[in-house]
């Protein structure tokens, strides 16, 4: 059944979002302050325009700040029963926050933040990773269907966030190991084809080298063989493993190894030559480097 979808922030994500659920025959009107457009999707020129009367409102904007301002602009405009969508990657008690604020005026709310990249948003094979009721996930569902290939019911507000940072901080430590592994094979005489082909079939392996080996020339096809143009970028490499530590203080968990990895990305990106850069490029610091 077609529905009326409003869609803020068309982006490089969101935009080809929103235009997949045009092209699967929804309404979709869009709006993004920077007054970027979307195949298939109306423009509205203000937040109401994008609110009002829809049976669904998605989001996919920058940080938790930007959402709390945009959902309260947006809820009072929204009408009781329809969805409100979080795709934005944020903390966690933004989310929970958010969703609170939904729900109190009656609108159903999942946060549900997605992995995949830019290629997976333009053809429609993100993994959703949602967090709300049952009944708020199971409207949302079948646009997590035309928008990805799988979306996961983690549990109550929030949840898709925890389990978003949590992977992309497992990431960002995977990676770390990976570079730094080949860069000490390099220094050990380690052909670099030789250390894949053990690694990636041993205990070592992980996605970071199997499926996206931060060696040029090694293994699939990624990010290292055309210059480390992102892919992942560092600086949001560098975000989620901010989220990860903010969400670790708030729930008093200990996690060396995450803010490790948060301080070396925020060196390789503030400091040195890491912005712009995948977020695999790490290998070329640590190639570079001497112990000590
Ligand atoms: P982006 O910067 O390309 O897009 C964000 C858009 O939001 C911009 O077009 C901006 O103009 C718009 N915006 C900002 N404030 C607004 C407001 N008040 N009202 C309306 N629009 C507003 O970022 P992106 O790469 O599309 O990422 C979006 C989210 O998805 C982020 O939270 C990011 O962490 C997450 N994410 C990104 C990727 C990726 O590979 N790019 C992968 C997974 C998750």
């Amino acid at each position: 059944m077609s529905m009326k979808i409003g869609f803020i922030g068309l982006g490089n994500m969101g935009a080809p979002m929103a235009a997949n659920l045009a092209k699967a025959g929804h309404v979709v009107t869009g709006y993004d302050v920077a007054g970027t457009t979307a195949e298939g999707v109306a423009v509205a020129t203000d937040i109401a325009g994008v609110t009002k009367g829809m049976d669904a409102v998605i989001t996919m904007l920058p940080n938790g700040s930007i959402l709390r301002q945009v959902a309260a602009q947006v809820i009072p405009h929204m009408t009781k029963g329809s969805l409100f969508i979080d795709c934005s990657t944020v903390d966690v008690e933004s989310a929970k926050n958010t969703s609170e604020a939904a729900e109190n005026e009656g609108i159903l709310a999942v946060d549900a933040p997605v992995s995949g990249g830019i290629g997976g948003a333009a053809g429609g094979t993100l993994t959703f990773m949602a967090g709300g009721s049952e009944a708020a996930f199971e409207k949302a569902k079948p646009l997590f269907d035309i928008m990805g290939q799988k979306a996961v019911h983690c549990g109550d507000a929030g949840s898709g966030q925890a389990a978003k940072i949590c992977n992309n901080m497992i990431l960002g430590v995977t990676m770390i190991a990976t570079c730094e592994a080949f860069a000490l094979a390099d220094k050990l005489g380690l052909d670099r084809q030789k250390m894949f082909d053990v690694v990636s079939t041993s205990s070592g392996y992980s996605w970071s080298m199997n499926a996206y080996c931060p060696a040029p020339g090694v293994g699939p096809q990624s990010p290292a063989d055309n210059g480390y143009k992102p892919g992942f970028a560092a600086e949001l490499m560098l975000k989620d493993l901010g989220l990860s530590q903010q969400a670790a203080e708030m729930a008093n968990a200990d996690t060396p190894m995450g803010e490790l990895a948060r301080s070396l990305y925020a060196a390789f990106v503030e400091e040195e030559d890491g912005s712009g850069k995948d977020f695999s490029a790490m290998l070329s610091r640590f190639e570079a480097r001497n112990r000590g």
